[in-house]
């Protein structure tokens, strides 16, 4: 993937008003998966999809107590370990990419989960978006955006994006970004549609964005462009 941080264009909601009135709403937007170590976070993260973290949480308290390391994963009773994470869905898949997973970076990284995407990427189960949550969250390094449903859903809304593919959708937001918020956005994106901008029912009257949504679903009256960039 190029890097395109430094090709920004216009949106409908300018960026750097997005980005200050979600960190307003939301000054403490982080991960909310829980783990202690590296290859927890990954684990948790594989366990993430088609999945609540709520629910990811409430698996992995049992499942690291279990299970803590890379080696004790790799070594787990399939059945065991499959019982575990079950409430998290897809569970003989997940519990198959988690072990393979903790194979090969016991074999071929030496027992630490990568800090490069194009080691990431080669792991069975990850993917871009899990790979970009490993690099932002232990790393902190903004390799991409992670994109997930709910960063897919506000850019649609927000005009950032006219892509329903997520890799095109973390394109498109990269090109639009600056790279120091990266890490940043996905957060915010991803707690206001946890908490207002919800798929099926997004709370708009009570929205921070609302004068400047441009989403159907939206009906609040919107500002200019020109005052909104009166705002500091
Ligand atoms: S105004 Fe509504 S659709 Fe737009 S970001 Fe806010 S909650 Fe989402």
């Amino acid at each position: 993937m190029s890097e395109q941080d430094n090709v920004h264009r216009e949106t409908a909601v300018p960026i750097p008003i997005l980005l200050q009135r979600l960190r307003q709403t939301y000054p403490d937007a982080h991960c909310e998966l829980h783990y202690h170590s590296p290859i927890q976070l990954l684990t948790a993260t594989i366990l993430s999809a088609q999945c609540t973290d709520e629910r990811v949480n409430g698996v992995t308290p049992a499942l690291f107590a279990r299970f803590p390391r890379a080696e004790d994963l790799a070594a787990a009773n399939r059945d065991e370990l499959e019982k575990i994470i079950r409430p998290t869905g897809f569970y003989r898949q997940k519990a198959r990419y988690i072990q393979e997973t903790a194979h090969t970076i016991l074999q071929q990284h030496g027992g630490e989960v990568p800090a490069e995407m194009s080691d990431l990427v080669q792991l069975p189960g990850v993917a871009r978006k899990t790979a970009n949550v490993v690099l932002g969250e232990i790393y902190q390094r903004a390799e991409g955006i992670t994109v997930d449903t709910h960063v897919k859903r506000l850019s649609a809304r927000l005009g950032l994006t006219d892509s329903e593919d997520p890799v095109k959708v973390e394109l498109d937001l990269m090109a639009i970004v600056p790279r120091e918020s990266w890490i940043e956005i996905s957060h915010l994106f991803i707690f206001h549609g946890r908490r207002l901008c919800k798929a099926r029912r997004p709370e708009c009257a009570v929205c921070p964005l609302n004068d400047v949504c441009p989403a159907p679903e939206n009906q609040t009256p919107r500002q200019s462009s020109s005052t909104m960039g009166n705002e500091r």
